[in-house]
């Protein structure tokens, strides 16, 4: 592979520009010696859903060992490789990386399995999805600030993290909906946290399969992208242990997929030369894998599908993860007085919400306990 153009130009004209934001929902005087974009960075970093991330599920339920990801330690992942390429094509690297720490800050605990389950309990009333979540966390849920509610964060950092929605609640959200509905792009500081995401994950969870056991190097040989790499490492270094091998490997994979990404974006950019910011919006996607390089990250997440979180084990801890969820949902619900102080004010005006709220906000081993202090007389 051969190393990626040079950086298009200092301060592009194609990059989220912190002087222009489309603005917060509440007027604010401007930070001193931080822009607008920096100031989003920092308040995500402090804010209770990021620190909470820590000991939510990626695939692996938390306490089932140290070493595997996080949703922190992904969202850290995701941040670092799109800062990487943002530098790569002169973005905007503050806004790529509020929206690569934000992007997952709605999800509930145990990965996927606690959505669909709050997603199937919430059905009549509007449903579960976490990129809205994510959205309702920095908009609505933390309470940190004197003067609103939410971090109040720029159009362009709550853009980003709204990766996508339903047509209905598109609508719902006006202005920041507009883009599905037309049908047109995020700022490429968006897309291109949205295909970090993707090399984050792919990368990670082949590590964290083989780490569990549940995936093996010669299962994962059979497809191309790590067992090219693989044999190439195997070849250089056949003394070293498996693990380091395995290391080696996924670190060439994940430049691969930057080096493509970041060369294949550069070009795509210069070809729609776009005047400014707000042109790249009525562009097609601009930041994409080459066609090759896409297709085999493609077969990459199609065998991680099939073989890692379709697991039995994998599905063993995610069912009994659904039903906690769900036990936890209905028990909220039949009696709102179990809900701590502040959820149960709230839950006066919108019980099924506020539930939903409280449980998408707990840890993985929150929820846990507290399944077993509401199901368990031996807990109070
Ligand atoms: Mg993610």
């Amino acid at each position: 592979m051969t190393a990626g153009p040079a950086p298009l130009q200092a301060r592009a004209p194609w990059a989220a520009d912190p002087l222009h934001t489309r603005g917060r929902r509440f007027a604010e005087a401007a930070a001193q010696g931080r822009d607008a974009f920096q100031r989003d960075r920092d308040r995500i970093v402090h804010c209770g859903a990021f620190r909470r991330l820590e000991y939510k599920t990626q695939v692996f339920v938390n306490h089932e060992g140290d070493l595997f990801r996080t949703r922190l330690t992904h969202s850290i992942e995701v941040a670092q490789i799109a800062r990487t390429v943002a530098r790569g094509l002169s973005l905007n690297e503050d806004l790529t990386e509020a929206i690569s720490l934000a992007h997952d800050l709605g999800h509930t605990p145990f990965g996927h399995a606690g959505q669909d389950a709050l997603n199937r309990c919430m059905q009549p009333w509007g449903g579960f999805e976490h990129n809205l979540q994510s959205l309702r966390v920095v908009d609505e849920l933390e309470e940190r600030y004197g003067a609103y509610d939410g971090l109040n964060l720029c159009f362009e950092t709550r853009e980003g993290v709204l990766k996508h929605c339903s047509a209905a609640n598109a609508v719902r959200l006006g202005e920041l909906g507009r883009r599905f509905i037309e049908r047109t792009q995020p700022s490429l500081e968006a897309q291109l946290a949205n295909l970090a995401d993707e090399v984050a994950y792919v990368n990670h969870d082949v590590d964290d399969g083989l780490r569990s056991g549940l995936l093996t190097v010669k299962q994962l040989s059979q497809v191309e992208l790590f067992g090219r790499h693989h044999h190439a490492v195997v070849c250089q270094y056949p003394e070293v242990s498996e693990r380091r091998q395995v290391y080696e490997t996924i670190r060439r994979m994940i430049n691969e997929l930057v080096v493509d990404l970041t060369a294949c974006s550069a070009a795509r950019i210069a070809a729609a030369d776009p005047r400014d910011a707000q042109a790249v919006r009525h562009a097609g996607p601009l930041i994409a894998f080459s066609p090759e390089v896409g297709a085999r990250a493609r077969a990459l997440k199609h065998f991680l599908f099939e073989n890692l979180y379709r697991h039995s084990q994998v599905v063993r801890m995610t069912s009994k993860a659904a039903r906690i969820v769900t036990e936890l949902f209905n028990a909220f619900i039949e009696d709102a007085r179990l809900l701590p102080d502040d959820h149960r004010r709230k839950a006066e005006q919108r019980l099924h919400r506020t539930v939903a709220d409280y449980i998408a906000g707990m840890t993985d081993r929150y929820a846990i306990r507290e399944h077993r202090r509401l199901f368990s007389m031996d807990e109070t």
